[in-house]
């Protein structure tokens, strides 16, 4: 039935308020249950800690219908978390989202056009795209209060803003085409002559081009391009799109400014922090220590106080003006905080890539160990709370222990304060030199030394290259600390070292079966499980793939075998 010319008015005013706003009540309502997944998440954690009991045995062989929820729980986490397709770096339930939000935007954009009338759905298409910006833009947070409600970390959220980014590309260029298809020739003319119009283009141009240079092959080659780029092209889209739909008539600028002060808060938040941390009036409280640790390595150390602290598992963005202007980098803090907040000690354990790494490492190896100004922000990310798991197991690869040493220091330092569950512990390193041994040589000792009676605590070390041989750690930094003493005192010291180190440690020749050692862990487990991995792609896809395996299933934890939480940091955004 034909619309009548009022009805049809109608129609495009609610297109054009309506519509677009039901999108954000949608996306209230998906961050909202997913701040009451977190709520219950927390008090789920909260129970296990303080009713904590050590179980004997787990009761395992008959299905039993009370263990349907947690098999529902693992079968979701499998597929949704777990699984990946091939190509797309994305889990499942990232590409179901991405498919969701498609529909809806779709949905929203060409339902009630009046049987798909093209001046509707192009004019109402525009106000879509224009009310996303905010949201884009509250995903790309560093301090993200999303992050906060929620419990997701603002790395995963970015993936959602570039998303978000992508998808509203589509729109823009539906907007366009559908807008010039419907003015038909006076389209060409309006074009020229009404200054909001042609700001369409340029954002939409700028948005293409910000897209393709997002893409991952050039934004992981060309990092630093990619950062000033984006702000460039960011800079436009947003004056852009500001001016064409402030002026277009009557005026829709609140759709977009909202933008600007979640762009505003996170910049404040973070320009704050940045000063306290600092020391910016006391310049030589700004500098860190850098040495090379091995042929592949560098160790950055600086003393500085964080005011509240930080968590296992959370990083900083490090810039060193004096030996890369301009650009930050993050990494992961390979220390707790000390007991004694003036006396922290941030160390990070960097793994030499092509830029700015390669760049330090040659500086070091012309010039030697060097102070540097070091300029910290952060602390961020959401690193999973482990605390309520019986066992917890850690697997690292290379430089990913800066992200498993400390959630495994941390872990322990919480059950002796009995706020934390764990009864066993296993921690397994992949290295590919047994000199790497020596990075944090010292720490494993303690670790060793000072674990709770009541944990089980198993630390194994593979060295993928070359037979572990002791002797090799007596050039160890400890050592080194050493060297001014007799000789007689170092050699003293660095047996003692290693004796202890060997005591704590399982030094083994090749790769590790990551297969075995989960199936292994789950199966002798006496309650709920987690696994914490980081380092190479090829060591997260073995954790991901082994626990999607039958001991790690539904079917197992219907008969009794306990859940199990994957927990992956990949190093990359
Ligand atoms: C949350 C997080 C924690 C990390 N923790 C550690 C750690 O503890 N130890 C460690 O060795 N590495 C860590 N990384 C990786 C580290 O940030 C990069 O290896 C480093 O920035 C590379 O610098 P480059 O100039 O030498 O890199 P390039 O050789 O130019 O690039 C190597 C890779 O690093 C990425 N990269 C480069 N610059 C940045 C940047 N400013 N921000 C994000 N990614 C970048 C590139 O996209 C590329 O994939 C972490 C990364 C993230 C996202």
């Amino acid at each position: 039935m034909a619309l009548s010319a009022a009805q049809v008015k109608a129609l495009k005013h609610k297109g054009e308020r309506a519509f677009p706003v039901y999108t954000w009540w949608l996306y209230l309502s998906i961050i909202g249950v997913l701040t009451l997944n977190n709520i219950a998440w927390k008090l789920w954690a909260w129970r296990k800690r303080s009713t904590h009991q050590k179980q004997s045995t787990a009761q395992r062989g008959s299905t039993s219908a009370s263990n349907l929820p947690a098999a529902i729980l693992t079968a979701s986490r499998i597929a949704a978390l777990r699984w990946r397709l091939p190509v797309v770096p994305m889990n499942v339930l990232e590409i179901l989202m991405t498919i969701a939000y498609i529909l809806v935007l779709f949905c929203l954009e060409f339902t009630s056009t009046n049987g798909l009338q093209i001046a509707l759905w192009a004019d109402r298409c525009g106000h879509i795209v224009a009310i996303q910006f905010p949201l884009i833009v509250a995903l790309s947070w560093k301090n993200s209060l999303i992050s906060f409600m929620t419990g997701i970390s603002y790395e995963k959220l970015n993936l959602f803003h570039r998303v978000c980014a992508r998808v509203n590309l589509m729109l823009v260029y539906v907007h366009l085409f559908g807008t010039l298809y419907a003015l038909g020739g006076a389209g060409g003319k309006q074009w020229f002559h009404d200054p909001y119009t042609y700001c369409g283009p340029v954002a939409g141009f700028s948005l293409t081009l910000l897209v393709m240079i997002s893409t991952a092959p050039v934004r992981k080659r060309f990092y630093e391009f990619f950062v000033k780029a984006h702000m460039l092209l960011v800079t436009i889209i947003m004056i852009s799109v500001t001016f064409h739909v402030t002026l277009a008539p009557p005026g829709f600028g609140f759709y977009v400014w909202p933008a600007f002060v979640f762009w505003a808060f996170d910049r404040l938040v973070r320009f704050g922090r940045w000063i306290v941390l600092n020391n910016l009036f006391q310049p030589r409280k700004s500098s860190g220590q850098i040495d090379l640790i091995s042929d592949d390595t560098l160790l950055f150390t600086v003393n500085r106080h964080i005011p509240f602290g930080w968590y296992a598992g959370q990083h900083v963005f490090l810039s060193l003006p004096t030996l890369g202007r301009l650009q930050s980098h993050p990494f992961t803090i390979a220390t707790i905080p000390s007991s004694d907040a003036k006396k922290d000690e941030l160390v990070f354990i960097v793994r030499v890539r092509e830029g700015l790494t390669k760049k330090i490492k040659q500086h070091i190896m012309e010039f030697g160990s060097c102070e540097t100004p070091m300029f910290l922000d952060g602390p961020y990310g959401a690193p999973p709370d482990i605390t309520p798991f019986s066992t917890c197991v850690f697997i690292a690869g290379g430089s990913g222990i800066s992200y498993t040493l400390p959630r495994l220091e941390e872990l322990l330092t919480q059950v002796i304060a009995k706020n934390a569950c764990a009864s066993r512990v296993v921690f397994v390193w992949v290295i590919r030199s047994r000199a790497h041994l020596k990075w944090v040589a010292s720490r494993f000792s303690k670790i060793a030394a000072s674990a709770p009676s009541d944990v089980t605590l198993v630390l194994n070390v593979h060295i993928t290259g070359g037979s572990p041989q002791v002797e090799d750690l007596r050039d160890s930094p400890e050592a080194d600390v050493e060297k001014d003493a007799s000789v007689d005192d170092e050699d003293t010291k660095s047996k003692a070292e290693l004796d202890a180190l060997a005591e704590g440690l399982v030094i083994t020749n090749g790769r590790p079966d990551v297969f075995k050692i989960l199936e292994a862990e789950v199966n002798a487990a006496v309650g709920p499980v987690s696994v914490d991995v980081a380092g190479p792609a090829s060591l997260l896809s073995d954790t991901r793939k082994a626990l999607t395996g039958k001991f790690a299933g539904p079917g197992g934890v219907m008969k009794g075998t306990p859940t199990v939480q994957l927990n992956i940091e990949e190093f990359s955004m």
